[in-house]
């Protein structure tokens, strides 16, 4: 009766499907799309129709871990975090996927989504048992799950990190570590052990050499910088919700105002509301406001937009930009005060050696004389060499979201948990 377990596309970086099965269930967790430009192109086809898949359990809301959830039959539940959801339709109804955006609203409607509660058993059939515990990542609520099943216990990852805003709380002095204190306290209770740990390890390949560089050391250094550049451009991802709140605590201590797309000040309602349940105003975003539009239409009456753009230079801003030409107008218009522009994104998009060199963003990164200060979404590896021990797995470590699953074999861990790794 032991659990069969399966993951496909396991050896890169996204587009990870792992399936764990009984006799009687299946689950998969996630279900997302190659990231661009990922070395490996095609997708694999998951036979939906003959592999009876009870539930599919969602770690969080970035595309490559969620993506394809549009082919995944209605019958078939799905579980996610509150925010995964909401974050999720706030992106399709801002590219204006109308099919995805009912699809969602219908399977909400109709009670075939299950929101993921911290520490709350779901129970599949009553045969699978799966938890979800919070995580730190660059998505807002990123979960990994335990899944029991077949009289054994799985820890899946997911993404994870100790380096963001929810790596550490700093209770009595002491700096807790998030995710090793679940480990110790909720995943081992009552003396329960870990038998297999899949986890990821999209840090162990090259992009190991990365300056280490935590959310915290993100936000000093933009409340430092901003103090002698009060006119900035950023280019960051609208999910990556720690480095906006990195950027906007620094921009509010310098008394400076956050303007952002409607789409993105969406998002921080999102984030908002989420974090004061959770007591802390890290994501509150308050008075960020929306960026200005300059109409290039005959006769279009742009005055209250010049009158935003006074109003940032007079006061300081940092704007979120993009690729776009009203983005760009905007730019060129506040050209007079010499704005900073920084890239707080993965410098792997900007390297015309990669396949994931987008052409058009390095261009605009370019003309705006763009420089780089960013923190990874994912764990280095001396954290994910902590986890493993932590954890103790009895029986197997499997390597997923990683192009460099040898890698774990030079990881700071025992030669016992060394001779676990599933090669
Ligand atoms: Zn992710």
């Amino acid at each position: 009766m032991k659990p069969e377990i399966k993951v496909y596309q396991g050896d890169q970086i996204g587009g990870c499907i792992t399936v764990i099965s009984t006799d009687n269930t299946k689950i998969v967790i996630d279900f997302g799309e190659n990231l661009p430009g990922a070395e490996k192109e095609s997708e694999i086809e998951f036979d939906w129709e003959h592999e009876n898949v009870d539930a599919v359990f969602f770690t969080h809301y970035h595309g490559d871990h969620i993506g394809r959830f549009m082919e995944i039959p209605d019958d078939v539940d799905l579980y996610m975090g509150e925010v995964t959801f909401k974050v999720m339709l706030n992106i399709r109804r801002a590219i204006k996927d109308d099919a995805a955006v009912a699809k969602l609203t219908e399977r909400f409607e109709n009670g075939s989504i299950t929101f993921v509660e911290r520490a709350v058993p779901i129970c599949i059939n009553d045969d699978i048992v799966v938890t979800g515990y919070e995580v730190d990542h660059s998505a807002y609520d990123a979960f990994m799950y335990l899944v029991e099943a077949g009289g054994i216990n799985i820890l899946h990852t997911g993404d994870f990190r100790d380096h963001g805003h929810r790596g550490h709380t700093f209770k009595d002095g002491k700096d807790h570590n998030t995710m090793l204190d679940v480990i110790k306290y909720y995943v081992h209770k009552n003396g329960r052990k870990v038998d297999v740990l899949i986890t990821e390890g999209t840090m162990m390949g090259e992009r190991a050499d990365e300056e280490k560089f935590s959310e915290k050391d993100l936000l000093v250094w933009a409340r430092d910088y901003f103090k002698e550049h009060r006119h900035i451009f950023l280019k960051v991802s609208s999910t990556n919700v720690d480095t906006l709140a990195s950027f906007y605590q620094a921009a509010k201590a310098n008394g400076m105002t956050m303007y952002a797309n409607s789409y993105i000040l969406k998002q921080f309602r999102v984030y908002r509301v989420a974090g004061r349940k959770h007591g802390t105003r890290m994501y509150d975003f308050w008075n960020a406001k929306q960026i200005p539009f300059i109409s290039d239409r005959e006769g279009a009456d742009n005055t209250e937009t010049y009158q935003t753009l006074d109003d940032m230079r007079k006061n300081g801003f940092v704007a979120i930009v993009g690729e776009y030409d009203h983005y760009e107008r905007v730019m060129d218009e506040l050209s007079d005060v010499n704005p900073e522009m920084i890239y707080s994104m993965w410098s792997g998009y900007l390297d015309p050696k990669r396949d994931a060199y987008d052409e058009k963003l390095a261009k605009f990164c370019e003309k705006y004389h763009a420089f780089q200060k960013h923190t990874s979404g994912h764990a280095y590896p001396e954290f994910i060499a902590q986890v493993i021990t932590a954890v103790d797995p009895q029986q197997m470590i499997w390597p997923i979201h990683t192009e460099n699953a040898e890698g774990f074999m030079k990881l700071d861990i025992s030669e016992e948990l060394k001779g676990r790794i599933k090669r």
